[in-house]
């Protein structure tokens, strides 16, 4: 296991992130040459079943591979894209090159569910759950390996578009995820009236229980909700052993976060999937056998 590890730590050493503080915000204009230079590529963070330990699934997270400053974090960029009206260009990159890594990985033998980030101003246009359908069925990916996450909000409720399109994309067979839940407008009208499929909880909910016992029924309330309403359950932010003991307690059902893999480029995910099922079966034995 050392052995793999230090293999995969040498080639997989990053640019470091760059520094939010000192670098400039980017301007429309770069932003509008970095789409058209094709500089945004979706990394993949593995998702493992807390019953198994394997890993089925990935999300798809969009990194900025900047010829100078390296490589830019999403935060640095999406908010300002969702403001100059860019995001939609962004996304069907990324869609794209997701389906891409999908059928690369097919053509191996290996079968993945990805998951891919929305943006709620995205949602508000008709024909939006059209148009991310056709780039997937362009590429042949059948809509049951993909699951599109949006992040609740109370603006979801207020625009029929975005009910409609979110209604769409679940007939047509994609997957819904409700993101970071638990961290803004969580309401109970919404969960019942948008057909999701999957609750996601937030890294913050993780946290918190493994740090404060009185923390680990807000944790465990909303798996219960999960499972009242038949919706998968995942956790986010999960970076140690403790953290998935609790979780396989709690029954949560997957498990993401830097203790399976951090997000890799597509090219490096299949050799992180091998390092953590060899780490997988070096935990204790207690962490991984039934409570
Ligand atoms: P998110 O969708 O909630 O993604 C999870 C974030 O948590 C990712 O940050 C991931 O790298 C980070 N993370 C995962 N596991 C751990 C962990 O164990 N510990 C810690 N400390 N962090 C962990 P990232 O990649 O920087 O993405 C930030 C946000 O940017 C995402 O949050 C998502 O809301 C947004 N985003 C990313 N890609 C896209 C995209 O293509 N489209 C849109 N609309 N939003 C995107
Ligand atoms: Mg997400
Ligand atoms: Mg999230
Ligand atoms: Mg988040």
């Amino acid at each position: 296991l050392g052995d793999l590890l230090n293999r995969f730590t040498q080639r997989h050493r990053q640019p470091a992130h760059a520094s939010r503080s000192t670098s400039p915000e980017p301007t429309m204009n770069e932003l509008l040459e970095a789409l058209a230079l094709d500089q945004f590529v979706p990394y993949f963070q593995p998702k493992a079943d807390l019953l198994t330990g394997a890993i089925s699934s990935a999300e798809a997270l969009a990194r900025w591979r900047h010829p100078v400053r390296g490589l830019i974090p999403p935060d640095s960029f999406i908010p300002l894209m969702e403001h100059h009206g860019l995001i939609d260009q962004l996304t069907e990159q990324i869609v794209a090159k997701t389906a891409f890594a999908w059928r690369k990985w097919d053509s191996e033998g290996k079968r993945y569910e990805i998951s891919i980030n929305l943006s709620l101003s995205s949602l508000s246009n008709p024909g939006y759950a059209a148009r991310l359908s056709s780039i997937l069925e362009g590429n042949d990916i059948a809509p049951s390996y993909i699951v599109f996450e949006v992040t609740e909000s109370a603006a979801m409720s207020d625009l029929p578009h975005s009910l409609e399109n979110l209604a769409r994309l679940r007939m047509k067979g994609y997957g819904l995820s409700i993101d970071d839940y638990g961290t803004g407008y969580s309401s109970m009208q919404q969960l019942i009236r948008i057909p999701f499929s999957e609750l996601k909880m937030d890294r913050s909910f993780v946290t918190a229980a493994c740090k404060d016992n009185a923390q680990v029924l807000v944790l465990a309330s909303s798996l219960a909700l999960a499972r009242e309403l038949r919706l998968r359950s995942v956790a986010e932010g999960v970076e140690t052993a403790a953290d998935w003991r609790l979780l396989r307690r709690l029954e949560c059902r997957y498990a993401q976060g830097y203790l399976i893999g951090k997000p890799m480029p597509q090219s490096d995910f299949l050799d992180g999937v091998a390092l953590w099922d060899a780490a997988y079966l070096a935990l204790p034995s207690d962490v991984r056998a039934d409570p």
